[in-house]
């Protein structure tokens, strides 16, 4: 026999959710899109995608989060991954199987989660070892938040939110996120925004001093007092009980409140890890939310979970 490539047989992937801490908006561009200038954060709710060889391109989809996502070609997981494979002349098919913990159509880019897990994960299966900026510029043509699930942590995110850079941050923060039981189509809660805009002038968004030094103090108050999102608004006059989720998570001790990315899901932020579990228990008590979970950030991007046991194969 001559020598032994090890080739794992499967490879998973655990991907986190995002917050963004601040979402700021311009007006639409010529192709659509908004400019942004969004400072994300990775947090440790996670999804898991594994990859295994296969005859046929296929995917699953299981978990407590799997209801209303996609078992075919339009999930975002198998998106990501043809578009790898197409890019770097790759015929061998994968199954794909998606396990999902973080809330759908919640605004914490679940789906482009799977995408980012689902590109660290071919690119393992087929031993590609593509560079962090290859893997990063198939990323950004899969979806704008793809490039941060891939990175995590704490970062800026402008252009349409693909364009990263690293921003300093001191310390955990503990947060309750409020599910709701519906989602929130993301292009209609920007349409809503435009449409409570009109007549009124929108700048070219720029991040906020009070954000980067609210960061580098690692202080959750001031944390909890830079939170904003200019899709709150539009996202509330979409749904308006999440108005009232708000003001029960800040009664109830919160020392801040936004709405993720374009909602429904709530963040708020506590002043330590006991005074999560206190929100948290209040606010499922109050019977004001649907459900919560807790998570830390910032978190790991999206990492390949290590086997027990790879299978050798001779070549
Ligand atoms: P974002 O915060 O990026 O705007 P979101 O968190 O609000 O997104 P997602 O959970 O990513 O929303 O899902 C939005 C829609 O995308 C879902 O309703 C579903 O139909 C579709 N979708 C495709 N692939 C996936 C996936 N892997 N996980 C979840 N939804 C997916």
């Amino acid at each position: 026999m001559t020598s032994a490539a090890v080739t794992p047989s499967s490879v998973t992937v655990r991907v986190p959710a995002k917050v963004n801490l601040e979402l700021l908006v311009g007006p639409p561009r010529e192709d659509g899109y908004h400019p942004l200038a969004t400072v994300y954060q990775a947090v440790t709710l996670f999804d898991e995608v594994t990859v295994r060889t296969a005859a046929e391109w296929s995917i699953s989809v299981v978990g407590p989060q799997s209801v209303g996502v996609p078992a075919d070609d339009t999930n975002l997981a198998a998106r990501a991954a043809r578009r790898l494979a197409a890019a770097n002349g790759v015929v061998q098919p994968v199954h794909l199987r998606v396990r999902k913990e973080i809330p759908v159509a919640g605004g914490m880019a679940g789906g482009s989660a799977d995408a980012a897990a689902a590109l660290v994960a071919c690119d393992q299966l087929w031993g590609l070892s593509l560079s962090r900026p290859a893997l990063e510029k198939i990323a950004a043509d899969v979806g704008s938040d793809v490039p941060f699930l891939l990175s995590g942590g704490t970062a800026m995110g402008s252009g349409r939110g693909e364009v990263l850079a690293p921003v300093l941050a001191k310390g955990t923060y503990h947060w309750v996120f409020a599910l709701s039981e519906k989602g929130l189509s993301t292009p209609a809660v920007y349409a809503e925004c435009d449409r409570l805009r009109s007549g009124r002038p929108v700048h070219q968004p720029s991040p906020s001093p009070e954000m980067m030094t609210a960061l580098r103090s690692g202080n959750a108050r001031a944390l909890g007092e830079a939170l904003s999102n200019d899709l709150q608004a539009a996202a509330i006059s979409l749904m308006p009980e999440i108005g009232d989720v708000l003001d029960a998570g800040l009664e109830f001790g919160a020392v801040g409140g936004v709405v993720s990315g374009s909602g429904p899901t709530v963040a708020f932020l506590a002043e330590d890890h006991e005074s999560a579990l206190d929100l948290a228990v209040s606010l499922t008590a109050s019977g004001a939310v649907q459900d919560v979970r807790r998570a830390t950030g910032p978190a790991h991007g999206a990492h390949v979970v290590p086997t027990s046991r790879p299978v050798s194969w001779p070549t």
